[in-house]
């Protein structure tokens, strides 16, 4: 299959720092769009996926699934896109489009697997996919989004994973007016759930361990904000919450979250700590308490919570970054120290 070879960030083993690469991308099938990439968010999923930290890492990787570009060529049966349109692509870029899951637009939970966006067996080139640490991707125009010319395009490009991973579960458990929700963590995910659940009509009240980020937690939404290390404070809320969506990338006790649940409440999490997390029985069995999990949005959820973005005025707090600086940026990352999230110029790749 004919390539063109692309400038990228990688990563060549779990210990290594990323550094300039060169990868190889195919040229347009008939139904693909090939976009130049201009802003690619910085996720904690692609520091744990770089460290191998989900033990599934492929080698050389290059990270990034929140992307924004231009559309540069397209093949002969796209009709959704032309050249010099916005573009966005998430966390994947195909699935098998056929089992129940794929029907249903959860592509996500698609039965034999989707291909993501880096790090899945690329089923053109084989090898690993590579993401949006890069200066061009060509993905089937199913998976393309839909931008619009009137956003904040780097603002907009963390919506294509932290954007849809915390507007998904906010959407299925129906949360809206009436109803308490909690944000645990105030990190890329969490500053979006918050954001969303407020334009839902929630009360919301953000967990934080951070005492530093109450004014910000107040500011993006939150009608509270509860530094979760206060003991006291965390016991004013047992008991009195609808849904809690867990946003943290690392280890911490779940048990005292679900004890903050009503009757039937439900604590969701989408964070993905390295190591499993210890649920006590009473913390669920007391109060009938659900523990579940949400993962990422399906392709036409995404493009509805792209729209609702624009509509609405909403989009990502971030910083941005110069690829050169992304090593760094993912040490600030581990420390919490991201307000809220980085987003890579990609003009920074050739200069
Ligand atoms: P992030 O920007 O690094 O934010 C994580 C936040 O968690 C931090 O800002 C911090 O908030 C809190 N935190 C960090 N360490 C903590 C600790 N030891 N104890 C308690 N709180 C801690 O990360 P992100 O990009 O939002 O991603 C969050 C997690 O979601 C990651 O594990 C990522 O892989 C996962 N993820 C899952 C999906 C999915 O589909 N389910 C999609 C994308 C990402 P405070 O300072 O406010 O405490
Ligand atoms: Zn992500
Ligand atoms: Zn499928």
């Amino acid at each position: 299959m004919p390539t063109r070879s692309a400038r990228a960030w990688a990563a060549e083993s779990a210990a290594s720092s990323l550094a300039p690469a060169s990868i190889e991308r195919r040229e347009p099938l008939p139904s693909d769009v090939e976009i130049d990439i201009l802003f690619c968010g910085v996720c904690h999923s692609d520091l744990h996926q770089i460290r191998n930290e989900w033990q599934n890492s492929i080698y050389p990787l290059v990270p990034g699934h929140e992307i924004v570009g231009r559309v540069a060529r397209v093949g002969s049966t796209v009709t959704r896109f032309k050249a010099g349109d916005l573009a966005g692509v998430g966390c994947m870029v195909d699935s098998c489009r056929t089992c129940d899951a794929c029907r249903r637009g959860l592509e996500q939970y698609c039965e034999p697997g989707a291909t993501y966006t880096y790090n899945s067996v690329d089923p053109h080139l084989g090898g690993p996919t590579f993401g949006g640490y890069s200066e061009r991707v060509t993905v089937d125009e199913a998976f393309v989004l839909r931008i619009s010319d009137r956003v904040d395009l780097a603002a907009t490009a963390p919506l294509l994973c932290a954007g849809i991973t915390t507007y998904s579960p906010l959407r299925h458990w129906n949360v809206g007016p009436g109803q308490k929700v909690g944000i645990i963590g105030l990190g890329g995910l969490g500053h979006m759930g918050v954001k969303f659940a407020r334009a839902f009509g929630a009360h919301v009240v953000l967990f934080t361990t951070s005492p530093g980020k109450v004014a910000d937690g107040l500011r993006l939404g939150a009608h509270e904000v509860v530094v979760s290390r206060d003991a006291e404070a965390m016991s004013r809320q047992t008991a009195s919450f609808d849904f809690i969506l867990d946003a943290v990338s690392a280890a911490h006790d779940v048990n005292t979250y679900l004890h903050l649940l009503k009757i039937d409440g439900t604590l969701t999490i989408v964070g993905v700590p390295e190591q499993p997390l210890p649920i006590a029985a009473f913390s669920v069995i007391g109060g009938r308490h659900r523990f579940a999990g949400s993962g990422i949005g399906g392709i036409q959820e995404t493009q509805e919570m792209l729209d609702f973005c624009a509509e609405r005025g909403i989009a990502c707090d971030i910083e941005m970054i110069r690829i050169d600086q992304v090593n760094d940026a993912y040490e600030r990352m581990l420390k919490g120290d991201v307000r809220y999230r980085f987003v890579i110029d990609m003009a920074s790749l050739k200069q």
